[in-house]
């Protein structure tokens, strides 16, 4: 005989629910829980009378006749997640509710290079109270905190001081596997079952995506393409993670510096771009070559994972295009043929914002995993 589970533990999971969909019905809210309709509504009128759900009058549907069916949402304001990137040239710190609304975002210059990440605890907890305070959100919305770093491994042992500063915990993910998050949510990983999304704006990462869930690897490496080798080992200039020939060392740090070399002075990545976007024909021949670069590994990878897309970083702007064709072109040269026609390269729908919304999923996803 199946037993259901105990009250507290649907209540549980129908507020996690509601908080990561929005308004839903009572209908919609059984069928996504996947409980009898008769339950879920025993339960919801218990939450409405302990005040930790408001019913709202939902938007009419223009082809239904009637009283507009009533929506459940949770009571109060809504909670929010602190984002944080660590990287050269400082802190970003956004502040999104759990549905993926950015109230506020801000940066402030610190030296992060050769700095212990764990250093950087004091200013990122005094930044984000003073950004809280600011937006007027009180502490009590703030749910987590989300780092967004290079390699959190090797980088941080532990947030626990951190935790001790805001009261809250403290995630801590790799940077392109937030980006691989934050568009199987929000932007163009949504629908697909597996897709390797490519972070180029800011240094070189991969994130896996597989049954619409991170994948992470068992030592939490999974997707370093930055590291994989693309020139022979034994010419291949030396990497800081001790290989010769690897991607990161043959594009370089940035952006800015890749391009920078075909043009012999150091250019902004706002330089880099408008050129770009000026059709200059140096610069797309540079960037197409950068997507080259990226898409010999990526052509290997598709062969062997055989990924419905690959989701390049939507932070490049005017260098997007070259740089997908590039890719593009690479993997129908390289990756088995059957593989090469089904895979789409798709370009991330969401900027400079996939981290961020990455961050907020990754705290939905915990969210919903515990309830
Ligand atoms: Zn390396």
């Amino acid at each position: 005989m199946q037993t259901s589970p105990p009250a507290r533990t649907i209540q549980r999971h129908l507020l996690a629910l509601l908080e990561v969909s929005g308004p839903l019905t009572r209908a919609e809210l059984a069928d996504l829980a996947g409980l009898p309709p008769t339950t879920v509504a025993g339960v919801v009128k218990g939450l409405l009378r302990s005040r930790h759900l408001d019913e709202v009058v939902s938007e009419p549907r223009s082809h239904q006749a009637g009283r507009p069916p009533r929506a459940l949402v949770l009571a109060g304001p809504p909670r929010v997640v602190a984002v944080v990137g660590l990287r050269d040239g400082g802190l970003r710190l956004t502040l999104a509710t759990a549905a993926g609304e950015v109230l506020t975002d801000r940066s402030e210059a610190v030296s992060t290079r050769g700095r212990d990440p764990g250093s950087l605890f004091a200013p990122t907890a005094a930044m984000l109270l003073a950004t809280l305070r600011d937006a007027e959100v009180s502490r009590s919305r703030l749910v987590a905190v989300v780092l967004g770093v290079a390699h959190p491994q090797a980088q941080i042992h532990s947030a626990a001081p951190l935790e001790e500063r805001v009261g809250v915990p403290v995630l801590v993910e790799n940077d392109a596997n937030l980006g691989a998050l934050g568009e199987a949510a929000f932007g163009a990983g949504r629908g697909l079952d597996s897709f390797v999304y490519v972070m180029l704006g800011h240094g070189v990462g991969a994130g896996l995506v597989f049954g619409g869930r991170l994948h992470r690897g068992a030592s939490g490496f999974a997707g370093e393409l930055a590291h994989v080798h693309v020139r022979e080992q034994g010419d291949g200039p030396l990497c800081v993670c001790g290989g010769r020939g690897c991607l990161a060392r043959v594009i370089g740090p940035s952006l800015s510096e890749f391009v920078g070399r075909a043009y012999a002075e150091r250019l902004s990545v706002a330089q880099v771009l408008s050129l770009a976007a000026d059709q200059e024909p140096g610069v797309r021949r540079v960037f197409a070559d950068l997507g080259r670069t990226v898409g010999r590994p990526l052509a290997d990878l598709c062969t062997m994972l055989d990924p419905a897309a690959v989701v390049v970083d939507g932070s490049l702007g005017a260098a997007g295009p070259p740089v997908m064709t590039g890719i593009r072109e690479t993997i129908d040269r390289h990756a088995a043929p059957a593989v090469a026609d089904s895979v789409q390269v798709l370009t991330g729908e969401l900027g400079e914002l996939a981290e961020v919304l990455g961050g907020v999923a990754l705290v939905r996803q915990r969210s919903l995993d515990a309830s």
